[in-house]
This record gives structure tokens, sequence and C-alpha cells, in this order.
């Protein structure tokens, strides 16, 4: 049903609204054509809004986005969708390509990108142009109508709307500028008051509409009959509006987002067909949820400070641990890749929408999280830890950064611990972890205690001068953790400590201990702490010097 307004009073409406000149939708498709890319290639895009914070979300569907782009040979690229000014925080597009660089996820085009790409520009403020275009077009064709209404008459709306029970909304009947006069109309540019643009929606609530999504599968939906917003007073676009042009002249395939655009989704689809286009296919995927109190519910940027990627990266989880547990909750057949390909990149996985199906509404969970962070950290080498490492404490930590710089051969060996060979330690799962777990390596940092003061020695506080001398008589930094280990056997049992647990249960006044307790002596004194990495390797890794040094000043 088109405007009853004749091809006058729409050419009249068209050149008030729109007095310079466009480029026409033909010249559009030529200048942004179809993609040569080969068949089944996906074209991709994140769309975030510059808000000044980056969700969970966002990498979330930036990384799938990137995924399914690049494993299919396609593009992906990054669209910043600001044309809600209201909400815009200064230098937040940048915020948000530093954090998907942090996590290196590279985007074809947008304009971080090193080539920006020739569907540009990437960030809808700078393509007004383009959606004049659009809205130009719609509005020839009687698709498209301007509406005057104020604040106040949209009010009185709602209420006469609610007084007698009607759904809220501008359409049909309701829809007051809808089929104006053209004088009407005239009179209300003359007089200048704003206006907005609005969709003349084709739609019946009555009649169902098919949508089909990747995820939610095929659903049939009532049509949308609302006469959406499409451009605002301020000659900016609306979200709706500006997306479509957007994803098809940027010539988009797969559109993956969050699942709470799903309910536009009718609209959306009005929109394409209003242009003639073919849509992209979508994916709505579910949000990533916590459990509150019983009941789950999505991640919220005001309650949770882990629906903040920026906390992540505070706390210092590894970029690729943050990945690892996205492509985790994303297809739960991960885990089984990644123990068949313990070392392989991330990306050699193949992500697929079907298991994302699967996913409904997944829980984030800081228990997994730590567990794959543990895995990532234990696969990196000790240079690639350190770097890291420092990269981290050098902006959250800048005291731990100076110190493991003071002597970088003494930290390369405290980071080296238990790095090779089968047992891999696997007690750091984010670089926050790593200063309580070592600083008592550092001489700055550590305090020692008299043995005999020390609560946790009190039950050999006797027996330690003797211990500790029978150990310096014989140790040697050359001995691997084997020869260590017998060694402080013989110490045990010449100080009358059983060398097996097993000996000593069986016959406990027999002994004064274990050999268990004659190495707790040794970490004690050298750590202040009772438990430890690998004793031999902590030796090792201070040298003999220092050992000696603060044996002695324990007793
Ligand atoms: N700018 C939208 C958002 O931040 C993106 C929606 C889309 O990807 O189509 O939610």
């Amino acid at each position: 049903m088109a405007s009853s307004i004749g091809p006058d009073g729409l050419n009249e409406i068209v050149a008030t609204v729109f007095p310079e000149p466009l480029a026409t939708l033909p010249e559009l498709e030529q200048r942004y054509p179809p993609r040569e890319l080969p068949e089944n290639a996906m074209v991709t895009r994140v769309g975030p809004s510059p808000t000044g914070f980056m969700h969970i979300g966002t990498l979330y569907v930036g990384l799938l986005s990137e995924r399914f782009a690049h494993q299919s040979g396609g593009a992906c690229f990054i669209r910043i969708e600001d044309t809600d000014k209201k909400r815009e925080v200064e230098g937040a597009a940048d915020f948000i390509y530093d954090g998907f660089d942090r996590f290196e996820i590279a985007f074809d085009e947008g304009e971080n990108a090193d080539s920006k790409g020739p569907y540009g520009p990437y960030v809808q403020s700078r393509r007004a142009g383009l959606y004049h275009s659009g809205v130009k077009h719609l509005l020839e064709q009687g698709l498209a109508y301007p509406c005057f209404d104020t604040a106040e008459e949209l009010e009185a709306l709602r209420a006469r709307q609610q007084a007698v029970g009607a759904r809220p909304g501008y359409y049909g009947e309701w829809a007051a500028w809808r089929d104006r006069p053209i004088e009407e109309v005239r009179a209300a540019f003359r007089a200048g008051t704003p206006y907005v643009i609005r969709f003349r929606s084709p739609g019946d609530m009555e009649r169902k509409v098919r949508t089909d999504d990747m995820i939610y599968g095929e659903r049939l939906v009532a049509e949308n009959d609302h006469d959406i917003v499409i451009m605002k007073s301020d000659g900016l676009p609306t979200y709706h509006l500006a997306h479509i042009i957007d994803d098809h002249f940027m010539r988009t395939t797969q559109v993956i987002r969050g699942d709470e655009w799903l309910p536009s989704l009718p609209t959306h689809l009005q929109l394409f067909e209003a242009f003639g286009w073919t849509p992209p296919a979508y994916a709505h995927i579910a949000p990533i949820n916590k459990m509150d109190g019983g009941s789950k519910r999505k991640l919220s940027k005001r309650k949770d400070p882990e629906a903040s990627v920026g906390y992540f990266v505070d706390l210092g989880y590894p970029g690729d641990a943050l990945i690892e547990y996205l492509l985790n909750l994303a297809n739960s057949n991960f885990e089984d890749w990644r123990k068949e390909n313990p070392t392989a990149d991330y990306r050699q996985f193949v992500v697929s929408f079907e298991k994302l199906r699967n996913s409904n509404g997944p829980l984030f969970d800081f228990v997994k999280l730590d567990s794959i962070s543990r895995e990532v950290v234990a696969r990196l080498s000790t240079e690639a830890l350190t770097a890291e490492l420092l990269a981290w404490a050098d902006v959250y930590d800048a005291e731990f950064a100076a110190l493991l710089r003071q002597d970088p051969d003494y930290t390369t060996r405290i980071l080296g611990i238990e790095r090779e060979g089968p047992k891999v330690r696997k007690d750091i799962a984010k670089w926050s972890d790593v200063r309580p777990e070592m600083e008592f390596f550092l001489d700055s940092r550590f305090q020692q205690t008299p043995a005999a003061d020390n609560p946790l020695l009190e039950n050999v506080a006797a027996e330690v001068p003797q211990i500790v001398a029978s150990f310096m008589e014989t140790y040697s930094p050359d001995d691997d953790g084997e020869a260590f280990f017998e060694k402080l056997k013989t110490i045990a049992r010449d100080n009358g400590f059983a060398e097996k647990a097993g000996d000593y249960k069986k016959n406990p006044e027999a002994f004064k201990g274990t050999v268990a307790d004659v190495a707790k002596v040794f970490r004690v004194l050298l750590s202040g702490r009772a438990q430890t990495p690998d004793l031999s390797s902590v030796m090792r890794a201070m040298g003999r010097d220092r050992v000696f040094a603060r044996l002695n000043a324990a007793l």
C-alpha cells in the first residue's frame, strides 16, 4: 500500500528533505560491488557501539564472526555503530579497536585495519550520505514519510492507546502522519517543525512471516506493522536503517549477533524487502549468562564486573585463555579438540553453527576459565611467559615489574621452574597470581623468621640446626631431583626421621617424623611457606649462595 500522496507530492517531500544531490542506489551498487570470493565464503562483521565499555559479548561475537569468515576463506570487518550520539563516549572506538587487537582478533577491514578496505567508511556516523540515499529512495517510493509529532503528541498517543487497550506504537490508524495531505506536510515544513522520517510499514499483524535463523531455525512470527523511525531529527539514521544499508553495501553474507535483536528481525527483513535486496543469513546467539539467586540471567554491564572484557585484562588473564574459554562456550567439542591438539593454534579448530545451537545461554564459569587458563599458561615457553607477565605488570603492578627486571637471569630461572618435562606446573591462571606465588624468591621482599620462632616448624624446631648442618655438608646444586631427594632421605635417616611415610605410620614412636618434615624445614626456611614448587628446583633457581644465606639467617 503506497502513500496517498501523488508523485508530485512525493517529489516535493524528497526535495525538501534532501535538497542536496545524492548518489542513487544503482550508483551505490556500482561503487560497492559484490565481493569476489570463493563460493560459500562468508562475509561477516561485528558492529560494536562505542560506549566506552567492551562487553564480553562483543568479544564473543567478534571472535565468532572472525572465525566463521576466515575458516571459510571469507572476510570479516569491524564497523562502529555510533548513530546514537547520546550514548557515545570520546575515544570509545579506539578502546574497542585496542580491545580486539589485544586479543589478536584480526579484521580484514575497518578503520583500524591495515587496509581499511573498499567498502568503508566503517563508522556509521561517517556514512550519512549513504543512509540519505536509502531514505530518499524509500521516500520516492512512498515507503517512508516525514512525521512531525512532538514528544508530547507521542505521549498523548500512548495515553489514548492505553485508555482503549490498544497495542502501543506508531502504526496503522494511529500513525497520524502516515497519510497526511501534502498541504499539511508542506505547512509543517514551512513552519520549521522538527521531524523524523518513518518507514511506511506494509506489514499486517494478522499475517505471519517466516524468519530463518541459523541458531533458532525457522519461525513463523507476526509481521511488523510499526512505522519505525528510520531517520532521526538530527539527520542521522536509526540503527535499524543504518545496518540494513551497511550490510547490503558492505556485502555481508552472515550476521552473527546477540539474540536481543531477534524480535527486530521481521522489521529488518521488511526493510530489505522494501529495498528489493536479498538479506544476509542470520545467526542470533544467546548471551552469556550467570546464575543469580536461583535463576539464570544475562551478564549485566551494571551489576557484573565480569561483563567487561577489561576486568579479565586487569586481572591478567592471557588473551588466549579468554578466547579459548569463549570457544569452549560456543562449541562444546572445543575441549576435546584441544586435548587432541595440545599445541595447535586455536584457529585450527573449526567452529560450527550447529554446535553453537546447542550452547543455549551458556553460564559464565570462573572455575572453567581458570582451568583453561592454567593450560594456556602451561603451554607458554618461559620466555613468552616472562614477556607476557612483564607486559601486564608494567601496567598493573609497576613495583613488581621493577623487581623482576632487577635481575633478569634470576627472574628467568624462577619463572622456568617446572616448566619443562612431563610435569609442567599449572598453578598460574592469570598474571596477578604470580606475585603472591613467587615474591619469596626476591631477596628484597623476603623476610626471614628465626627457625626457633617459626610456628610452621614448631614440631621440629629442636632438630633444625642439625638437619641444616647435614644438608650443608652434602648439598650440590648439580644434583638432579632424584639425587637431591636421595640426599634428603639420608639426612632424614641420620637425624632420626623415617625415610618413608609408611614406616612412620607403622611405628610412630620410633621416629621424630618423616622425610616430609625434613623437606618442610627447607621449604619454610627458604620461602616462609609450607608449600612451594618442587624443592630441588626452587634451590637450583635460588642458587647455592642464596640458599645457604637464608638457612644461616634462620639459625
Ligand atoms: N550495534 C549493535 C549492538 O551493539 C549491533 C547489532 C548487530 O550486530 O546487528 O548491539
